[in-house]
């Protein structure tokens, strides 16, 4: 719909060979995107409406004061699980909450939300079952997983390093709790080799603080 709107576009893409299959899937029918469309109808009857002067002054613009990087996962929505309000949380989440020091994505987040936003804090969170420090242990061969995965990897050498080998039967559950906490720290260190990071940090602008969330209790809790 966007795309027909802009000059020659339209024009383009009906010559494009190539284009009908993927044209065609954009506008199929989903059961599933109008079952987003029904639950944006309830949201505007019963949220939206409910607080008119809230949403009124959010389309004008926004100044959170968090940035929040955590993870992808479909469990960890960072608004419902610490109960904020739209407009409180800068938010960018990724496979495995990783901050890399090649990912231009994240690292535009980060800049503008440390220079033009001027959040006061920054929260690097993970949690419990997370597929991608589970992934840390297998031998994936898709193309781009394990590449992205590399900047995660150092978490498990460090804990392998501390608990050598399973003794009990509960030592693969704490390893796994202990690599995800220890990912956690690892990606504030690669956090605070971002230049906005470092003068933010050094400043006094900006705080950073690791958070790990606990899918079985819903539980968010510090990470030191
Ligand atoms: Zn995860």
């Amino acid at each position: 719909m966007l795309l027909a709107g802009l000059p020659g576009i339209e024009g383009m893409l009906t010559e494009n060979s190539t284009s009908p299959s993927s044209l065609a899937s954009t506008g199929a029918k989903s059961p599933l995107v109008d079952q987003l469309l029904r639950g944006n109808e309830e949201f505007r009857e019963n949220v939206f409406n409910a607080d008119p002067e809230l949403y009124k002054s959010l389309a004008q613009g926004q100044s959170p004061d968090i940035l929040w990087i955590g993870c992808s996962d479909s469990r960890s929505d960072p608004e419902r699980i610490t109960h904020s309000q739209p407009g409180e949380l800068f938010v960018t989440r990724n496979v495995g909450n990783i901050v890399p020091g090649h990912d231009w994505s994240l690292v535009t987040v980060v800049e503008y939300a440390v220079n033009y936003l001027e959040v006061q804090e920054i929260v690097v969170v993970g949690h419990s079952d997370c597929g991608a420090m589970k992934a840390l242990d297998k031998d994936l061969l898709d193309p781009y997983i394990p590449l992205w995965l590399n900047d995660a990897r150092e978490a498990k050498t460090r804990v392998d390093a501390r608990i050598s080998n399973a003794q009990t039967p509960e030592d693969p559950k704490e390893r796994a709790h202990q690599i995800e906490l220890e990912n956690v720290r690892l990606q504030i260190e690669h956090l605070m080799t971002y230049p906005s990071v470092r003068e933010a940090v050094d400043e006094g602008r900006v705080q950073v603080h690791g958070l790990y969330y606990d899918l079985a209790t819903g539980t968010l809790s510090r990470v030191t």
